[in-house]
């Protein structure tokens, strides 16, 4: 890492697995900016639908990534059940990727608010975004938890899904997201594995910081 370089913190792992709370607390525990990229491939799939188009129509989602101002997110928006699934079906575009690969880059080069630093989560920051982070984090915990965290979530925002069907979904995103072509879910081979399954969110974020200050010393 030259001097000039910020370090660049990645948290990858599949949906509900922990990975944006730890790697929101983390940014607030080292002063770094967070960025979590699954929101980016959320608006887009978001955008799409607003548009009533079909989240597989590739020129429409290319459109929409393209036009994607990351300043004008509507957070509520984009954490509903369709926005998560629309959000699957344009990551598996490799336009799409591309069109927000350069976004990604740019906050970790330059972390806004002039942060010393910068956290990335998503699925693919070790491996083709920040290959050069400064240290790697895949977090995972098994479908089970992760579906409960989730419906928990969702029924929280209202939503009156059930249990099973959210399990169903978690294990067909984590074979979309895992079996595509363009930049699969998949753990870095320098990262660090943490299964939060059966670990509180303290002992999460303990364990995170340890990885993370013995890879940066
Ligand atoms: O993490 P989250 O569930 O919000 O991500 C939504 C979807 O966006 C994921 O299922 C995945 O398909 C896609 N994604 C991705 N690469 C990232 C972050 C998210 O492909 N770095």
């Amino acid at each position: 890492m030259d001097a000039n370089t910020k370090p660049v913190v990645a948290i990858d792992g599949p949906a509900a697995s922990g990975k944006g709370t730890l790697a929101r607390r983390l940014a607030a525990h080292y002063g770094f900016a967070y960025l979590d990229t699954g929101s980016l491939y959320r608006a887009v799939g978001q955008a799409v639908l607003a548009a009533g188009k079909d989240p597989a129509d590739e020129a429409a989602a290319l459109a929409a990534a393209r036009a994607l101002d990351v300043t004008k997110i509507d957070e509520r928006s984009i954490r509903t059940r369709e926005a998560g699934e629309a959000a699957s079906l344009v990551a598996v575009m490799p336009g799409v990727r591309a069109a927000i690969l350069h976004l990604q880059r740019d906050f970790a080069r330059n972390p806004p608010g002039g942060k010393k630093g910068a956290v990335l989560d998503g699925r693919d920051i070790g491996t083709v975004v920040c290959p050069d982070a400064a240290a790697k984090i895949y977090v995972t915990a098994r479908p089970e938890i992760r579906a409960h965290r989730r419906w928990l979530e969702l029924k929280g925002s209202g939503s009156t899904v059930s249990e099973a069907q959210v399990l169903e979904d978690t294990k067909e995103r984590d074979r979309r997201d895992a079996g595509r072509e363009a930049s699969p879910m998949k753990p870095a081979e320098d990262a660090h594995l943490l299964d939060t399954s059966d670990l509180s969110i303290e002992a999460a974020f303990g364990e995170a910081v340890r990885i993370i200050d013995k890879s940066m010393s």
